[in-house]
């Protein structure tokens, strides 16, 4: 393979084909790339048949095709059925492919790819993403990248297609690591949106209003920002589903014990987010601020005065049910 990974000559292999992974076969596609997509269930693939994308019908058939994999699956259960096994990755994939591993999971478990690639002559890098779908559309997400700085640096070509900016955390597992720091900062700020929300309510402040002058202010992360509308007009359809969103903050509680420290804001945020996986765990995260649940704590009285101590947030709800 050349040093240079280029749109003209270089095979790239998409795994996975979700909310993310479909966008970033399009994307690929639309920017020039030769990619070809690979999906386990057949209904992700149908639609993209119609766009004119390349879908491969095997794992085998996909890994011993492409130069270069990328992958962006569920979680830990998926990877694994992906890697190992009979019509796996690592069953099939040849010396000098450069892999990389877009999931988010558990540094255990990049570690463990890291070391398999590395005993089959593969090149892997453990890419995190973070960004939404709307992001993968725009081109726009941020890679953080774990592993070798050659490795990196030759895949520039292909972030330069997907992202807005990429940076080399360091060696393996890096990445993945830094997506956990994120993406504790992106639970406890849904839930603290929530909260907010909900206080909102109790105070009878127009929610209309609320919802539109609150992502104006300066204390609102941009990546909340397109989240409002979605409370506004009840649009719950997945960006981010709240089950992965959970998964995520559970990693982070799991990294946070092996290394001995305390996260109780993440850890409550994380309880609220648990708790509802059985109602919303297939909607946006943005519906854990949905006034509907906001409401079903609600404690005033009639006259629209709050009772006082009797503030229910979503923390407290979750944590009585
Ligand atoms: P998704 O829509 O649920 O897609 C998950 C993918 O994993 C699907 O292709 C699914 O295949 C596959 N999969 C699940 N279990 C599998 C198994 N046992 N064997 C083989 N394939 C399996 O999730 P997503 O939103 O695209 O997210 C993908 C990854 O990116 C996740 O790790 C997520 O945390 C991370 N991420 C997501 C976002 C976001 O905003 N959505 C942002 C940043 C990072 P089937 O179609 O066959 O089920």
């Amino acid at each position: 393979m050349s040093t240079t990974l280029s749109k003209e000559s270089t095979k790239l292999g998409l795994i996975g084909l979700g909310l993310m992974g479909s966008r970033f076969l399009r994307r690929l596609n639309a920017e020039g790339w030769n990619v070809r997509g690979w999906n386990r269930s057949r209904d992700a693939i149908l639609p993209l048949k119609k766009y004119g994308l390349q879908i491969e019908e095997t794992l085998s058939g996909l890994v011993g095709k492409s130069e270069v994999l990328l992958s962006s699956l569920a979680d830990d259960n998926a990877v694994r059925a992906v890697y190992f096994g009979e019509n796996s990755v690592f069953a099939n994939v040849q010396p000098q492919t450069i892999i990389l591993e877009m999931s988010t999971i558990s540094p255990d478990l990049s570690a463990l790819l890291h070391r398999e690639a590395a005993k089959r002559g593969a090149n892997l890098l453990d890419l995190a993403v973070s960004g939404s779908t709307p992001a993968v559309e725009a081109g726009t997400v941020t890679l953080f990248a774990g592993g070798e700085p050659e490795i990196f640096n030759r895949c520039v070509p292909v972030f330069e297609s997907i992202a807005r900016q990429w940076y080399l955390m360091g060696p393996a597992t890096a990445g993945i690591r830094m997506k956990l720091v994120v993406n504790l900062l992106l639970g406890i700020g849904m839930e603290a949106i929530a909260e907010a929300v909900s206080l909102g309510e109790h105070l009878k402040l127009d929610l209309d209003l609320l919802l539109d002058v609150l992502p104006k202010t300066a204390v609102v992360a941009p990546a909340f920002s397109g989240k409002f509308l979605k409370i506004k007009n009840g649009d719950y359809s997945p960006q981010f589903p709240l089950h992965l969103m959970s998964k995520d903050m559970n990693l982070a509680q799991s990294a946070a014990h092996q290394c001995k420290v305390e996260l109780p804001a993440g850890r409550a945020a994380a309880a609220v987010l648990n708790g509802a996986l059985a109602e919303k765990g297939a909607l946006d995260i943005s519906s854990i601020a949905s006034p509907a649940s906001t409401l079903a704590g609600r404690h005033n009285d009639n006259q629209g005065n709050c009772k006082p101590g009797h503030i229910v947030s979503p923390v407290n709800a979750t944590a009585a049910a």
